[in-house]
């Protein structure tokens, strides 16, 4: 891979395997893929996009990744106030739109030589590299914190990897091990490395690709680190470069207003986004306080003429249960913030009626059901009582 790295703020370029810059800010590769048109054949998943990324050759499990269903979902333009698509990210093998990352992650590990895989974190990210890593014969290492529940690590030891949970300040955890990732050692592909933010561009690509020759009026995402964020805005920069799209959707950032660090930053009008106070969240992959590439994320809501909101845990807890009843899909409360978001934006006059707007659910609500609200009173019935029953509903 002769690929390179480079700096969105500074411009400077860096080393393929290099993860920040030396300005501090994130790296992001530097591909300048040779397409004049969508790519045609039928390939499904998200390696249709393999021009695209700098790896091309996945194998097994990271073959499988990302082609996820976009639903149109009108029952809920009311409540969005626009009209509403959703990207099913759920549909990825292991649930979350993280697969197209880790797919990204272990081909590449695979292309150079690496024996050993890491990352840090106790959710979705964790579940997602031990399953890609087990797929094509590759050690993973996951850290996870020390006060992690039972429930999760059995979630993430399912797929084998060696874990170890960490006593100290997990949030340094993440600079430490970018600083000492390396083939030879542990190469590890943490929320926004370049590798997994080329895979997980995919998604704001499969998205345009489906409003092909329209683009979406504005794109929606629930944003912890950053990482998505910044790869959706990537992909979209690929497609304008390349000439696919003619303009950019409006790219809408949302948070919990308990941990809203970027959102924060956005209203202030500051140049960057620094760590803030927060509490815990029941968007529960949304809840990091210092984001690695939230300075990024912050621009590229200010350069597409987006926003960056918050929404409290009530109008999380409605937009969860609103996108069960109303259309059908199961996802985690962290995956409908961007409905939550949009809602208030277009009650704020900020979003129209006419807009298309993609609400991207990043992760299924099979994996946790505490949060899904179900009727208490399911009545019992007698069986003999079966005509009756039919003949009385409401
Ligand atoms: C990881 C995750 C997010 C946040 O993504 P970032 O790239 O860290 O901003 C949102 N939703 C779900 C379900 C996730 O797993
Ligand atoms: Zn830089």
């Amino acid at each position: 891979m002769e690929d390179a790295t480079v700096c969105y703020a500074c411009g400077a370029r860096s080393e393929a395997t290099d993860q920040r810059c030396s300005c501090g800010e994130p790296l992001w590769y530097d591909l300048d893929p040779q397409v004049d048109d969508w790519p045609d054949g039928d390939e499904q998943s998200m390696w249709r996009f393999a021009e695209f990324l700098p790896v091309s050759d996945p194998s097994d499990l990271a073959a499988a990744a990302g082609g996820t269903p976009l639903v149109r979902t009108s029952r809920l333009d009311d409540y969005g106030g626009c009209r509403l698509s959703v990207k099913h990210e759920g549909a990825n093998p292991t649930g979350s739109f993280k697969d197209r990352g880790s797919a990204v992650a272990v081909t590449a590990a695979r292309e150079r030589g690496v024996e050993w895989v890491g990352t840090v974190s106790h959710g979705n990210m964790a579940m997602s590299m031990a399953a890609h890593a087990a797929g094509c014969g590759l050690e993973c290492l996951t850290l996870v914190p020390d006060d992690i529940s039972d429930a999760r690590v059995r979630a993430i030891g399912q797929f084998g990897p060696t874990l170890r949970r960490v006593d100290g300040d997990y949030g340094r955890l993440y600079y430490d091990t970018v600083e000492r990732s390396s083939p030879e050692t542990v190469s590890f592909t943490n929320s926004d490395s370049p590798l997994r933010t080329a895979g997980q561009k995919t998604t704001a690509l499969e998205i345009c690709e489906a409003f092909a020759p329209d683009v979406p009026d504005a794109i929606a995402l629930p944003v912890s680190s950053g990482g998505h964020a910044s790869a959706t805005w990537k992909g979209l920069r690929e497609l304008r470069d390349a000439g696919l799209i003619d303009a950019m959707p409006r790219l809408f950032w949302v948070q919990a207003a308990v941990c809203d660090p970027i959102a924060q930053a956005y209203r202030e009008g500051a140049s960057t986004v620094s760590r803030v106070e927060s509490a815990e969240t029941v968007a529960y992959s949304i809840g990091n306080n210092d984001p690695p590439s939230g300075t990024r994320a912050l621009t590229a809501a200010r350069e597409t003429d987006g926003a960056v909101v918050s929404v409290t845990e009530d109008e999380i807890l409605d937009a969860t249960a609103a996108l069960s009843t109303k259309a059908g899909l199961c996802v985690e409360p962290s995956s409908a913030v961007p409905l939550a978001g949009v809602r208030k934006l277009a009650r704020e006059g900020d979003v129209a009626p006419t807009d298309d707007v993609v609400c991207v659910a990043t992760g299924t609500g099979f994996k946790e059901l505490d949060y899904h609200e179900t009727s208490a009173d399911v009545a019992t019935i007698e069986l003999d009582d079966l005509d009756r029953v039919l003949s009385e509903l409401p």
